[in-house]
């Protein structure tokens, strides 16, 4: 039997914003983290105005990105991009390591105010029919990794369960949320704040054997066939079980801590933590990398940019507007 001695103690109150908490259930094997965003989020999503259902939606996709991100285990950038047919074109992440985050939508507003008006603008109605690339960029020398997975009309969390059933053989199971909270902030009236938070588990068990998962649905097979079916392990029944109980409010309590969130699914079992990871918002753009990009482009295309005697160019991903001089970006 086991008999190291594993230092225990109780689960801390407080809540760390911004954090991404890894943690190990080895009496299930499972593996997982807990993210839980602040004001990195409420950053990220304060820069651009968009409609609440987009700004929810993306919030979901930091969420997701920061989970997924926060793996990696050498230097490098995890991206998170959607392409779909539905209101919102297009999500882009960006998780940097150590930590850092920015986002950006693109959308159709008029479509996007027609399904708030008809109230069907949930995360699978927004993004509609398409694909989700998730791509780990680890600098020129490494080759660089993309998986893909199909959109289906269904949100982020089903995407995710289906890259890592098809392409990883992982069961995996994903939780996120993302709300507004309203607080009364004297003079000021109602301040408004995002907050976002999600989990991942996986089972991870020594023997291969455990993982099987029920095979994919055949699709094309002929009516009346019976569908391949396969026990899942009673350890990973168990893991996803209790995710499911998991409700949004508690992803995204401030009251919550990360630690209490896993105590309350897993002491049973006994769960243990690993050093969290700071999250922030930060972009990687800068006035230098604006200014040689600029650059690279023809006299004449730079010419076609020049409004009221400057060029002016706004990132995307944290809305900041850069402004030159014609003559500053001229080649050197
Ligand atoms: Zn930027």
């Amino acid at each position: 039997m086991n008999d190291i001695a594993i230092p225990t103690r109780a689960p801390a109150a407080t809540s760390a914003d911004d954090t991404v908490q890894p943690f190990a259930v080895s009496a299930l094997d499972l593996r997982g983290r807990v993210v839980r965003l602040g004001p990195a989020i409420d950053e990220i999503l304060s820069r651009h105005d968009y409609p609440a259902p987009v700004a929810k939606l993306l919030g979901e996709a930091v969420a997701l990105t920061a989970l997924l991100g926060s793996s990696l285990k050498l230097d490098g950038k995890f991206i998170l991009q959607t392409r779909s047919d539905g209101p919102v074109r297009m999500l882009v992440v960006d998780y940097v390591k150590p930590g850092r985050l920015r986002a950006c939508a693109s959308f159709d507003l008029a479509r996007v105010a027609a399904a708030m008006a008809a109230d069907n603008a949930s995360a699978g109605a927004l993004l509609g029919n398409g694909h989700l690339a998730m791509t780990i960029d680890q600098g020129p020398t490494m080759s660089r990794y993309q998986g893909l997975v199909a959109l289906q009309g269904d949100g982020l969390e089903a995407a995710a369960h289906e890259y890592f059933r098809r392409s990883e053989q992982i069961p995996t199971r994903v939780r996120l949320a993302v709300a507004e909270e309203f607080r009364m902030d004297g003079s000021e009236g109602v301040r408004h704040r995002w907050r976002a938070g999600g989990i991942l588990l996986q089972f991870l068990p020594k023997s291969p054997e455990r993982m099987r998962q029920a095979d994919l649905d055949p699709g094309d097979a002929p009516e009346g066939t019976t569908p391949h079916t396969v026990p899942e392990d009673d350890a990973w029944v168990e893991g996803r079980s209790l995710i499911s109980t998991v409700e949004d409010i508690e992803l995204i309590d401030p009251g919550l801590s990360s630690e209490r969130l896993l105590y309350r699914l897993f002491h049973e079992r006994g769960v243990r933590v690993f050093k969290s990871i700071a999250l922030e918002a930060q972009c990687s753009c800068s006035r230098s990398g604006v200014a040689s990009m600029l650059r690279s482009f023809s006299a004449q295309e730079r010419d076609e940019m020049v409004e009221d005697g400057a060029i002016r160019v706004t990132c995307e991903f944290c809305n900041r507007t850069y402004v030159f001089a014609p003559d500053e970006v001229e080649e050197g």
